[in-house]
């Protein structure tokens, strides 16, 4: 049933009329430094929150075994975090409406060097519109937009009519498990919502990523006794020269593939790091190479990693120095299958509706090359996975930022999204 609408202007301005709170708040998320299996004092913060705000409250840890059973499960390695997952519960007097998960994620990606930003990474400064820092964008704005779009409805005296779970997850940019967790844990709904920055676009259809390390291993010798190509180093450049084939043949597969086929590049190899050798002067001995690779909707990681770790195999052994030192493929984070979310629910129909009376111009959908948590409910709850957020600039780059007033409007389209999908009632007490 669609919003009068008077009830869609007063939700409007009540976001506008809370956003100094939402924009100081998302400042405070973004001052909390929460590299990978640092985010303890974060997510304690947003439990405080939510508990202040009268929410049900549960607060897990990741059951590793669970995890690692289930077909959704990253591989869990030693940088792995252990900070625990946060739920805040709504639960209506009646419930006549169609319950909803509100997620983000807290963890962030590293800064990179810090003297390459125009101030420090987690500085949460303001200029015009936009709000530095590591994770504004990615997603912190987000995160904060969760807790005020509900605040919003409070403030005109409004809960929604249904159960709504605010759920706060970490290992978002490395394995995903912290959204399966919340899976295993039991939580579902009728629906998902995740407001990551998304340009305010409708994530229509997302890869899978897999994460993995090349180990090169070979007898260090003096420089002076060094064969050719007998250098653990230069036998990495070798091996990364045959997993770029297989992202050539994989983009070359995008035919037939929906809301991939018309991407020029849609599977992307990033090389992220590369570690090895011990000082000028030695052949090294080692050398570790850090990868990241697309995959598309329907594509299981077990399959992708098969024939990654094929082919690594395949091209050591016709390498006179890779054939005597096999290297190693070890798969140590995401191991995640990609999602389509199919079109014309009545989800999206409702969010077409809010974004546009938030926004004022009909919602678009597209496609997105990274990870997003929104796969979890796509392909095992099997409920509609929404994923819908902020403009902003250079997340995981230098310099992240997000438009404020771009958040000030998705706000808005979540807070008009929520009161519709899950209908309203009289606030409580
Ligand atoms: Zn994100």
């Amino acid at each position: 049933m669609a919003m009068d609408a008077d009830l869609k202007d007063r939700i409007k301005q009540a976001v506008a009329d809370g956003f100094d709170e939402q924009i100081a708040f998302t400042q405070k998320l973004v001052q909390n430094p929460s590299l990978r299996g640092h985010e303890h004092s974060i997510q304690d913060l947003l439990f405080r929150e939510l508990q202040g705000r009268g929410y049900a409250m549960d607060r897990f840890k990741m059951d590793h075994a669970a995890i690692a059973a289930h077909p959704g499960g990253s591989k869990i390695s030693e940088d792995h975090s252990d900070a625990p997952i946060v739920v805040g519960i709504h639960r209506p007097r009646s419930e006549t409406g169609r319950s909803l998960i509100l997620q983000s994620h807290l963890d962030v990606v590293p800064e990179g060097l810090h003297d390459m930003w125009s101030d420090p990474p987690f500085s949460g400064k303001i200029e015009g519109d936009w709000m530095y820092g590591r994770g504004a964008g990615d997603m912190k704005a987000g995160a904060a937009a969760n807790l005020f779009a509900l605040d919003a409805l409070r403030r005109i005296g409004l809960q929604p009519a249904a159960t709504v779970y605010v759920q706060s997850v970490v290992e978002e940019e490395s394995t995903g498990n912290g959204a399966l967790q919340t899976f295993l844990q039991g939580y579902t709904a009728d629906a998902v919502f995740i407001p990551e920055p998304e340009e305010e676009m409708l994530v229509r259809a997302n890869l899978g990523v897999l994460w993995f390390e090349i180990q090169v291993r070979g007898v260090p010798v003096h420089v002076r006794e060094m064969g050719e190509g007998a250098n653990a180093i230069d036998a990495a450049y070798r091996i990364i020269g045959a997993v770029r084939e297989v992202e050539e043949e994989w983009n070359a597969d995008k035919a037939g593939r929906p809301h991939f086929e018309n991407e020029a590049h849609p599977i992307n190899l990033n090389i992220g790091k590369i570690e090895g050798g011990d000082w000028a002067s030695s052949v090294p001995s080692w050398c570790n190479v850090d990868c990241r690779i697309g995959i598309y909707p329907g594509v299981t990681a077990e399959k992708a990693a098969a024939e990654i770790t094929e082919r690594v195999r395949v091209f050591a052994e016709a390498d006179s120095f890779l054939a005597n030192n096999p290297p190693k493929v070890v798969f140590n984070g995401f191991y995640a299958e990609g999602y389509v979310l199919e079109e014309g629910g009545e989800a999206e129909a409702v969010l077409g509706r809010a974004h546009e009376a938030a926004i004022g111009a009909p919602m678009k959908s597209f496609m997105t090359a990274g990870y997003l948590d929104t796969r979890v409910y796509a392909l095992y709850n099997d409920i509609p996975a929404l994923c819908y957020g902020p403009k902003s600039r250079n997340i995981h780059g230098i310099d992240e930022c997000v438009s404020l007033d771009s958040v000030r409007k998705i706000t808005q389209t979540m807070a008009l999204f929520i009161a519709e999908w899950c209908g309203t009632e009289a606030l409580d007490g």
